[in-house]
């Protein structure tokens, strides 16, 4: 049953009500990017229409009005993961750049030949191409907690690949390819007794579940916008603002800087001195409207719904001859990876589109996940909150379609 909260959730999203190639819409590659409600819209759209301004540095009405936007979305991003303070959060263009972003202003610094960044199998490119190019400038190395056959982390060698050499712990919360949820509080209170500063890739974590960056106990967090009902090229890092402080600029320019003389620059305080020149501002302001339609609904109800709906997905999914669903993770959200037989996965994508049904295939980002698991591509199903059980029956017999096209 669909709880109230989420009765009309389907209605809010204009696009929801198109076709494609004839064929009602069936919206499940929500792990590469959500669809928008009309509230995240109308949002975009009034910022043009009535307080379009460059923001933080004009006297005038709408300067003014535009920057209070900017910044009061950074509040409500703040409460929404419960920073403990606004300035803990920096607009970024996505989870990349939060990354990037942490790994040139925070660790490069601290980082010496022979030290370790400890990360997991189980990581979108995003959380390990910046850590290896990194590694191969200062000479460090880069450790990596192996996952199991069912796609969950492989514990077993923690204590010892967590040790005094390593200087950031950066796990994935949810696997955007199989849906693995980590448990990663415990890993993170280990790192935290250890002195060893932590990361959490939340892009999969933070639309699906409540987060509470204190209760975590992690050092910083990133997630993008477009995954999360908002704007493209606008994301988050949650950093604790005693690590801000001592961190150098990501970028030079505009608005970071306190005051600039050819003899040297001092720059602003958290987040403005990582927010060099002339933002997203509509992103940040839409990115606010997406958190709000989300608090309004909550992210508990969300969670208990695609929970029952994931349920529901992987059972009906089981029963298709042929089909092999990859990785049984202990706790699933989001995302749901199969194969059929010898079907290339962009065949079944294909197949799948002809039917309304939008699904990702490929390797998800995640090449090095997997060739753990033994397959060089999956389809991916993805869920949202407005996702029923009527879309996962949509799936259910396109696929059996599809499984008669090539088995
Ligand atoms: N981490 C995970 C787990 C993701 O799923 C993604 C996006 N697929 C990213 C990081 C990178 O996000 P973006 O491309 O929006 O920067």
């Amino acid at each position: 049953a669909i709880p109230p909260a989420l009765a009309h959730a389907r209605a809010d999203f204009p696009i929801l009500q198109r076709s494609v190639h004839g064929k009602p819409l069936v919206y499940l590659d929500n792990a590469a990017s959500t669809q928008k409600p009309q509230v995240v819209i109308d949002a975009v759209t009034r910022y043009y229409a009535n307080e379009n301004a460059n923001i933080h540095r004009g006297v005038h009405l709408l300067s003014t009005e535009a920057t209070g936007a900017y910044e009061t979305a950074r509040g409500k991003i703040a409460t929404f993961i419960n920073a403990a303070d606004d300035s803990e959060i920096v607009y970024t263009r996505g989870a990349t750049e939060s990354v990037n972003l942490v790994a040139h202003s925070f660790v490069e610094p601290k980082l010496q030949a022979g030290d370790e960044i400890l990360i997991s199998a189980m990581e979108h490119h995003a959380n390990i191409v910046p850590w290896q190019l990194l590694c191969e400038r200062v000479g460090a190395k880069l450790k990596v907690i192996p996952v199991t056959d069912d796609c969950d982390l492989d514990l077993t060698h923690f204590d010892e690949l967590l040790n005094e050499k390593t200087k950031l712990l950066s796990l994935v919360y949810v696997s955007n390819a199989i849906g693995t949820v980590n448990d990663i509080a415990p890993l993170l209170a280990k790192a935290k007794a250890k002195g060893i500063p932590t990361l959490v890739d939340a892009a999969q974590a933070i639309q699906h579940m409540p987060i509470d960056v204190q209760q975590l106990g992690c050092d910083f967090l990133v997630a993008s916008g477009h995954k999360i009902y908002g704007p493209t090229g606008i994301g988050i890092l949650y950093g604790r603002r005693s690590l801000l402080d001592g961190m150098r600029p990501y970028q030079g320019g505009g608005d970071m800087i306190a005051h600039v003389a050819f003899e040297g620059s001092t720059f602003k305080e958290p987040p403005s001195r990582f927010e060099a020149g002339t933002p997203h501002i509509e992103g940040a302001i839409g990115l606010g409207a997406a958190v709000d339609y989300l608090s309004g609904i909550g992210l508990q109800a969300i969670h208990d719904y695609e929970s029952d709906l994931i349920a529901y997905a992987v059972a009906k999914l089981q029963q298709i001859e042929g089909l092999t669903i990859v990785g049984n993770p202990r706790l699933r959200s989001g995302a749901i990876s199969f194969t059929m037989g010898d079907a290339h996965p962009h065949d079944i994508g294909t197949v799948l589109d002809t039917e309304g049904v939008a699904i990702r295939s490929g390797h998800h980002c995640c090449e090095p996940l997997m060739k753990r698991l033994g397959v060089p591509a999956t389809a991916r199903a993805s869920f949202s909150l407005y996702n029923t059980p009527a879309d996962v029956d949509a799936l259910a017999a396109a696929l059996k379609k599809t499984a008669i096209l090539f088995m």
